[in-house]
């Protein structure tokens, strides 16, 4: 097949007919889940455009078996060819252990800038839940990617650098504030004014271009005041400045009450939501666990900082099933690079039993094309995947009865053959 490639111009990404996607098998279970989901994907495309496109898998290396043949974990080649074909779909990734290394995932983030970390949360019925009504999840999650602790900015106890950063500190007057500076390690947390906003502005886009009617900043700026309570101003100054007539604010109801009066901030606040507008809030990251244990369908979307994103979308993730069915992609909005991945590990302990379940892998795979301009196949493999489920044809992990569960490759042809 023709070397086509994904490009993107003036903002905006043109995807041929026959487009090369790299993808990384990955280590582990990735190959078992890769087959699954590949079959999955081509059935998908050849049923929405009746055989007038099709992918061009790539096949490029990373993790183990990249450094088995390459003695490189991340490979050169596999970098450029990721920044070249802006678009890639990944499986899992052994984190190699030892001093010095840094898990591949996050490499690969920072490398090509993938800011904004996409993780929708939605319920397939007949998936096994821990909570009373998991139908009432349908939340989906902007991750800042590269900013926050995740720098990898530490210092371990007994260096130098601490020895540094506590000098810094009594300079400050600050050191009373650590309780044992002997025994002391740090880290740092950057947070800047342009990766908040091009985070909040990702979420704020895919708000208005699903009809989302709430935006969510999720952040601990009542401890962490400069950091994430910037994340949260940062976030409304940019919703303020850029998106003024399509949405409503806290700081706008502030306003409107001390100029106006109570009754008529209600009033501009009912208006706005009558108009369709997006009512932007924000709330701490503590009670947002409590809120979306108890009242889910509260939110819409949510925008917010690395580390509470990563608990978030697990926790968000564990209500509808867990981590072998939750999607998810890194993306550039401004470059185009996105990379979507399973978001699950490598499960050791289970390669070659062909037994868990490819949905996370084949349902990033669903992010993927509505991606790259065609939802017509991210529609197709999700409805599969809803029918499947709902059919009782799943996974051992899906079902108390494993007798009656269908294998990892049995599971991605029984949707590729009933999409
Ligand atoms: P893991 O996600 O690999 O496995 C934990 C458990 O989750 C498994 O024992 C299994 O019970 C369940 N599970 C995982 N995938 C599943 C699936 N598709 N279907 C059903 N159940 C599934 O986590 P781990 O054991 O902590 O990590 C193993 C390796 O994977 C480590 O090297 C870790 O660094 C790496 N890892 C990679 C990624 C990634 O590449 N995105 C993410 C997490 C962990």
């Amino acid at each position: 097949m023709a070397d086509e490639k994904i490009e993107m111009r003036n903002g905006v990404l043109l995807t041929p007919n026959h487009p090369t996607i790299p993808f990384i098998e990955g280590d582990g279970i990735g190959p078992e889940i890769w087959g699954a989901a590949q079959e999955v994907f081509d059935a998908a495309v050849n049923k929405a455009f009746a055989g007038q496109k099709a992918v061009n898998w790539k096949s490029i290396l990373a993790g183990e078996v990249a450094f088995k043949q390459t003695g490189q974990w991340l490979p050169d080649e596999t970098l450029a060819t990721l920044k070249e074909y802006l678009v890639g779909i990944k499986g899992p990734l052994t984190t190699p252990i030892g001093v010095g290394h840094r898990s591949i995932n996050v490499t690969l983030r920072q490398k090509l800038d993938l800011y904004a970390c996409f993780r929708p949360v939605e319920f397939y019925p007949g998936t096994p839940s821990p909570v009373k009504h998991p139908e009432n999840v349908a939340i989906d999650v902007f991750r800042e990617n590269t900013e926050d602790i995740y720098a990898g900015i530490e210092a371990d106890v007994h260096t130098p650098e601490a020895d540094q950063i506590k000098a810094l500190l009594k300079d400050q007057n600050q050191i009373d504030k650590v309780r044992f500076p002997d025994s002391v390690a740090f880290a740092i947390k950057p947070v800047s004014i342009e990766g908040s906003q091009r985070l909040v502005k990702a979420a704020m886009e895919y708000a208005l271009a699903n009809n989302k009617h709430t935006l969510s900043l999720v952040h601990k700026g009542n401890i962490m005041k400069k950091t994430e309570g910037g994340f949260k101003k940062w976030g409304y100054e940019l919703i303020e400045s850029d998106y003024a007539d399509q949405t409503f604010t806290p700081p706008q109801y502030d306003a409107i009450k001390e100029r106006d009066g109570k009754a008529a901030a209600d009033q501009a606040w009912d208006t706005a939501k009558a108009a369709g507008k997006v009512m932007v809030n924000d709330i701490i990251t503590d009670n947002f666990f409590q809120q979306t244990l108890l009242y889910p369908e509260h939110f819409e979307v949510v925008a917010t900082l690395n580390l509470n994103g990563d608990y978030i979308s697990d926790a968000l993730a564990a209500q509808v099933g867990g981590i072998g069915i939750a999607p998810g992609g890194n993306i550039n909005y401004q470059t185009g690079h996105a990379i979507f991945e399973a978001t699950h590990g490598t499960a050791p302990q289970f390669v070659g039993q062909n037994k868990l379940n490819p949905t996370s892998i084949i349902l990033s795979g669903a992010m993927m094309f509505d991606y790259i301009g065609w939802p017509e196949v991210g529609k197709l493999i999700r409805g599969g995947i809803a029918d499947a489920i709902s059919g009782g044809h799943v996974t051992a992990d899906f079902t108390d009865d494993e007798t009656k569960a269908l294998s990892t490759s049995g599971f991605g042809t029984y949707v590729a053959e009933h999409l």
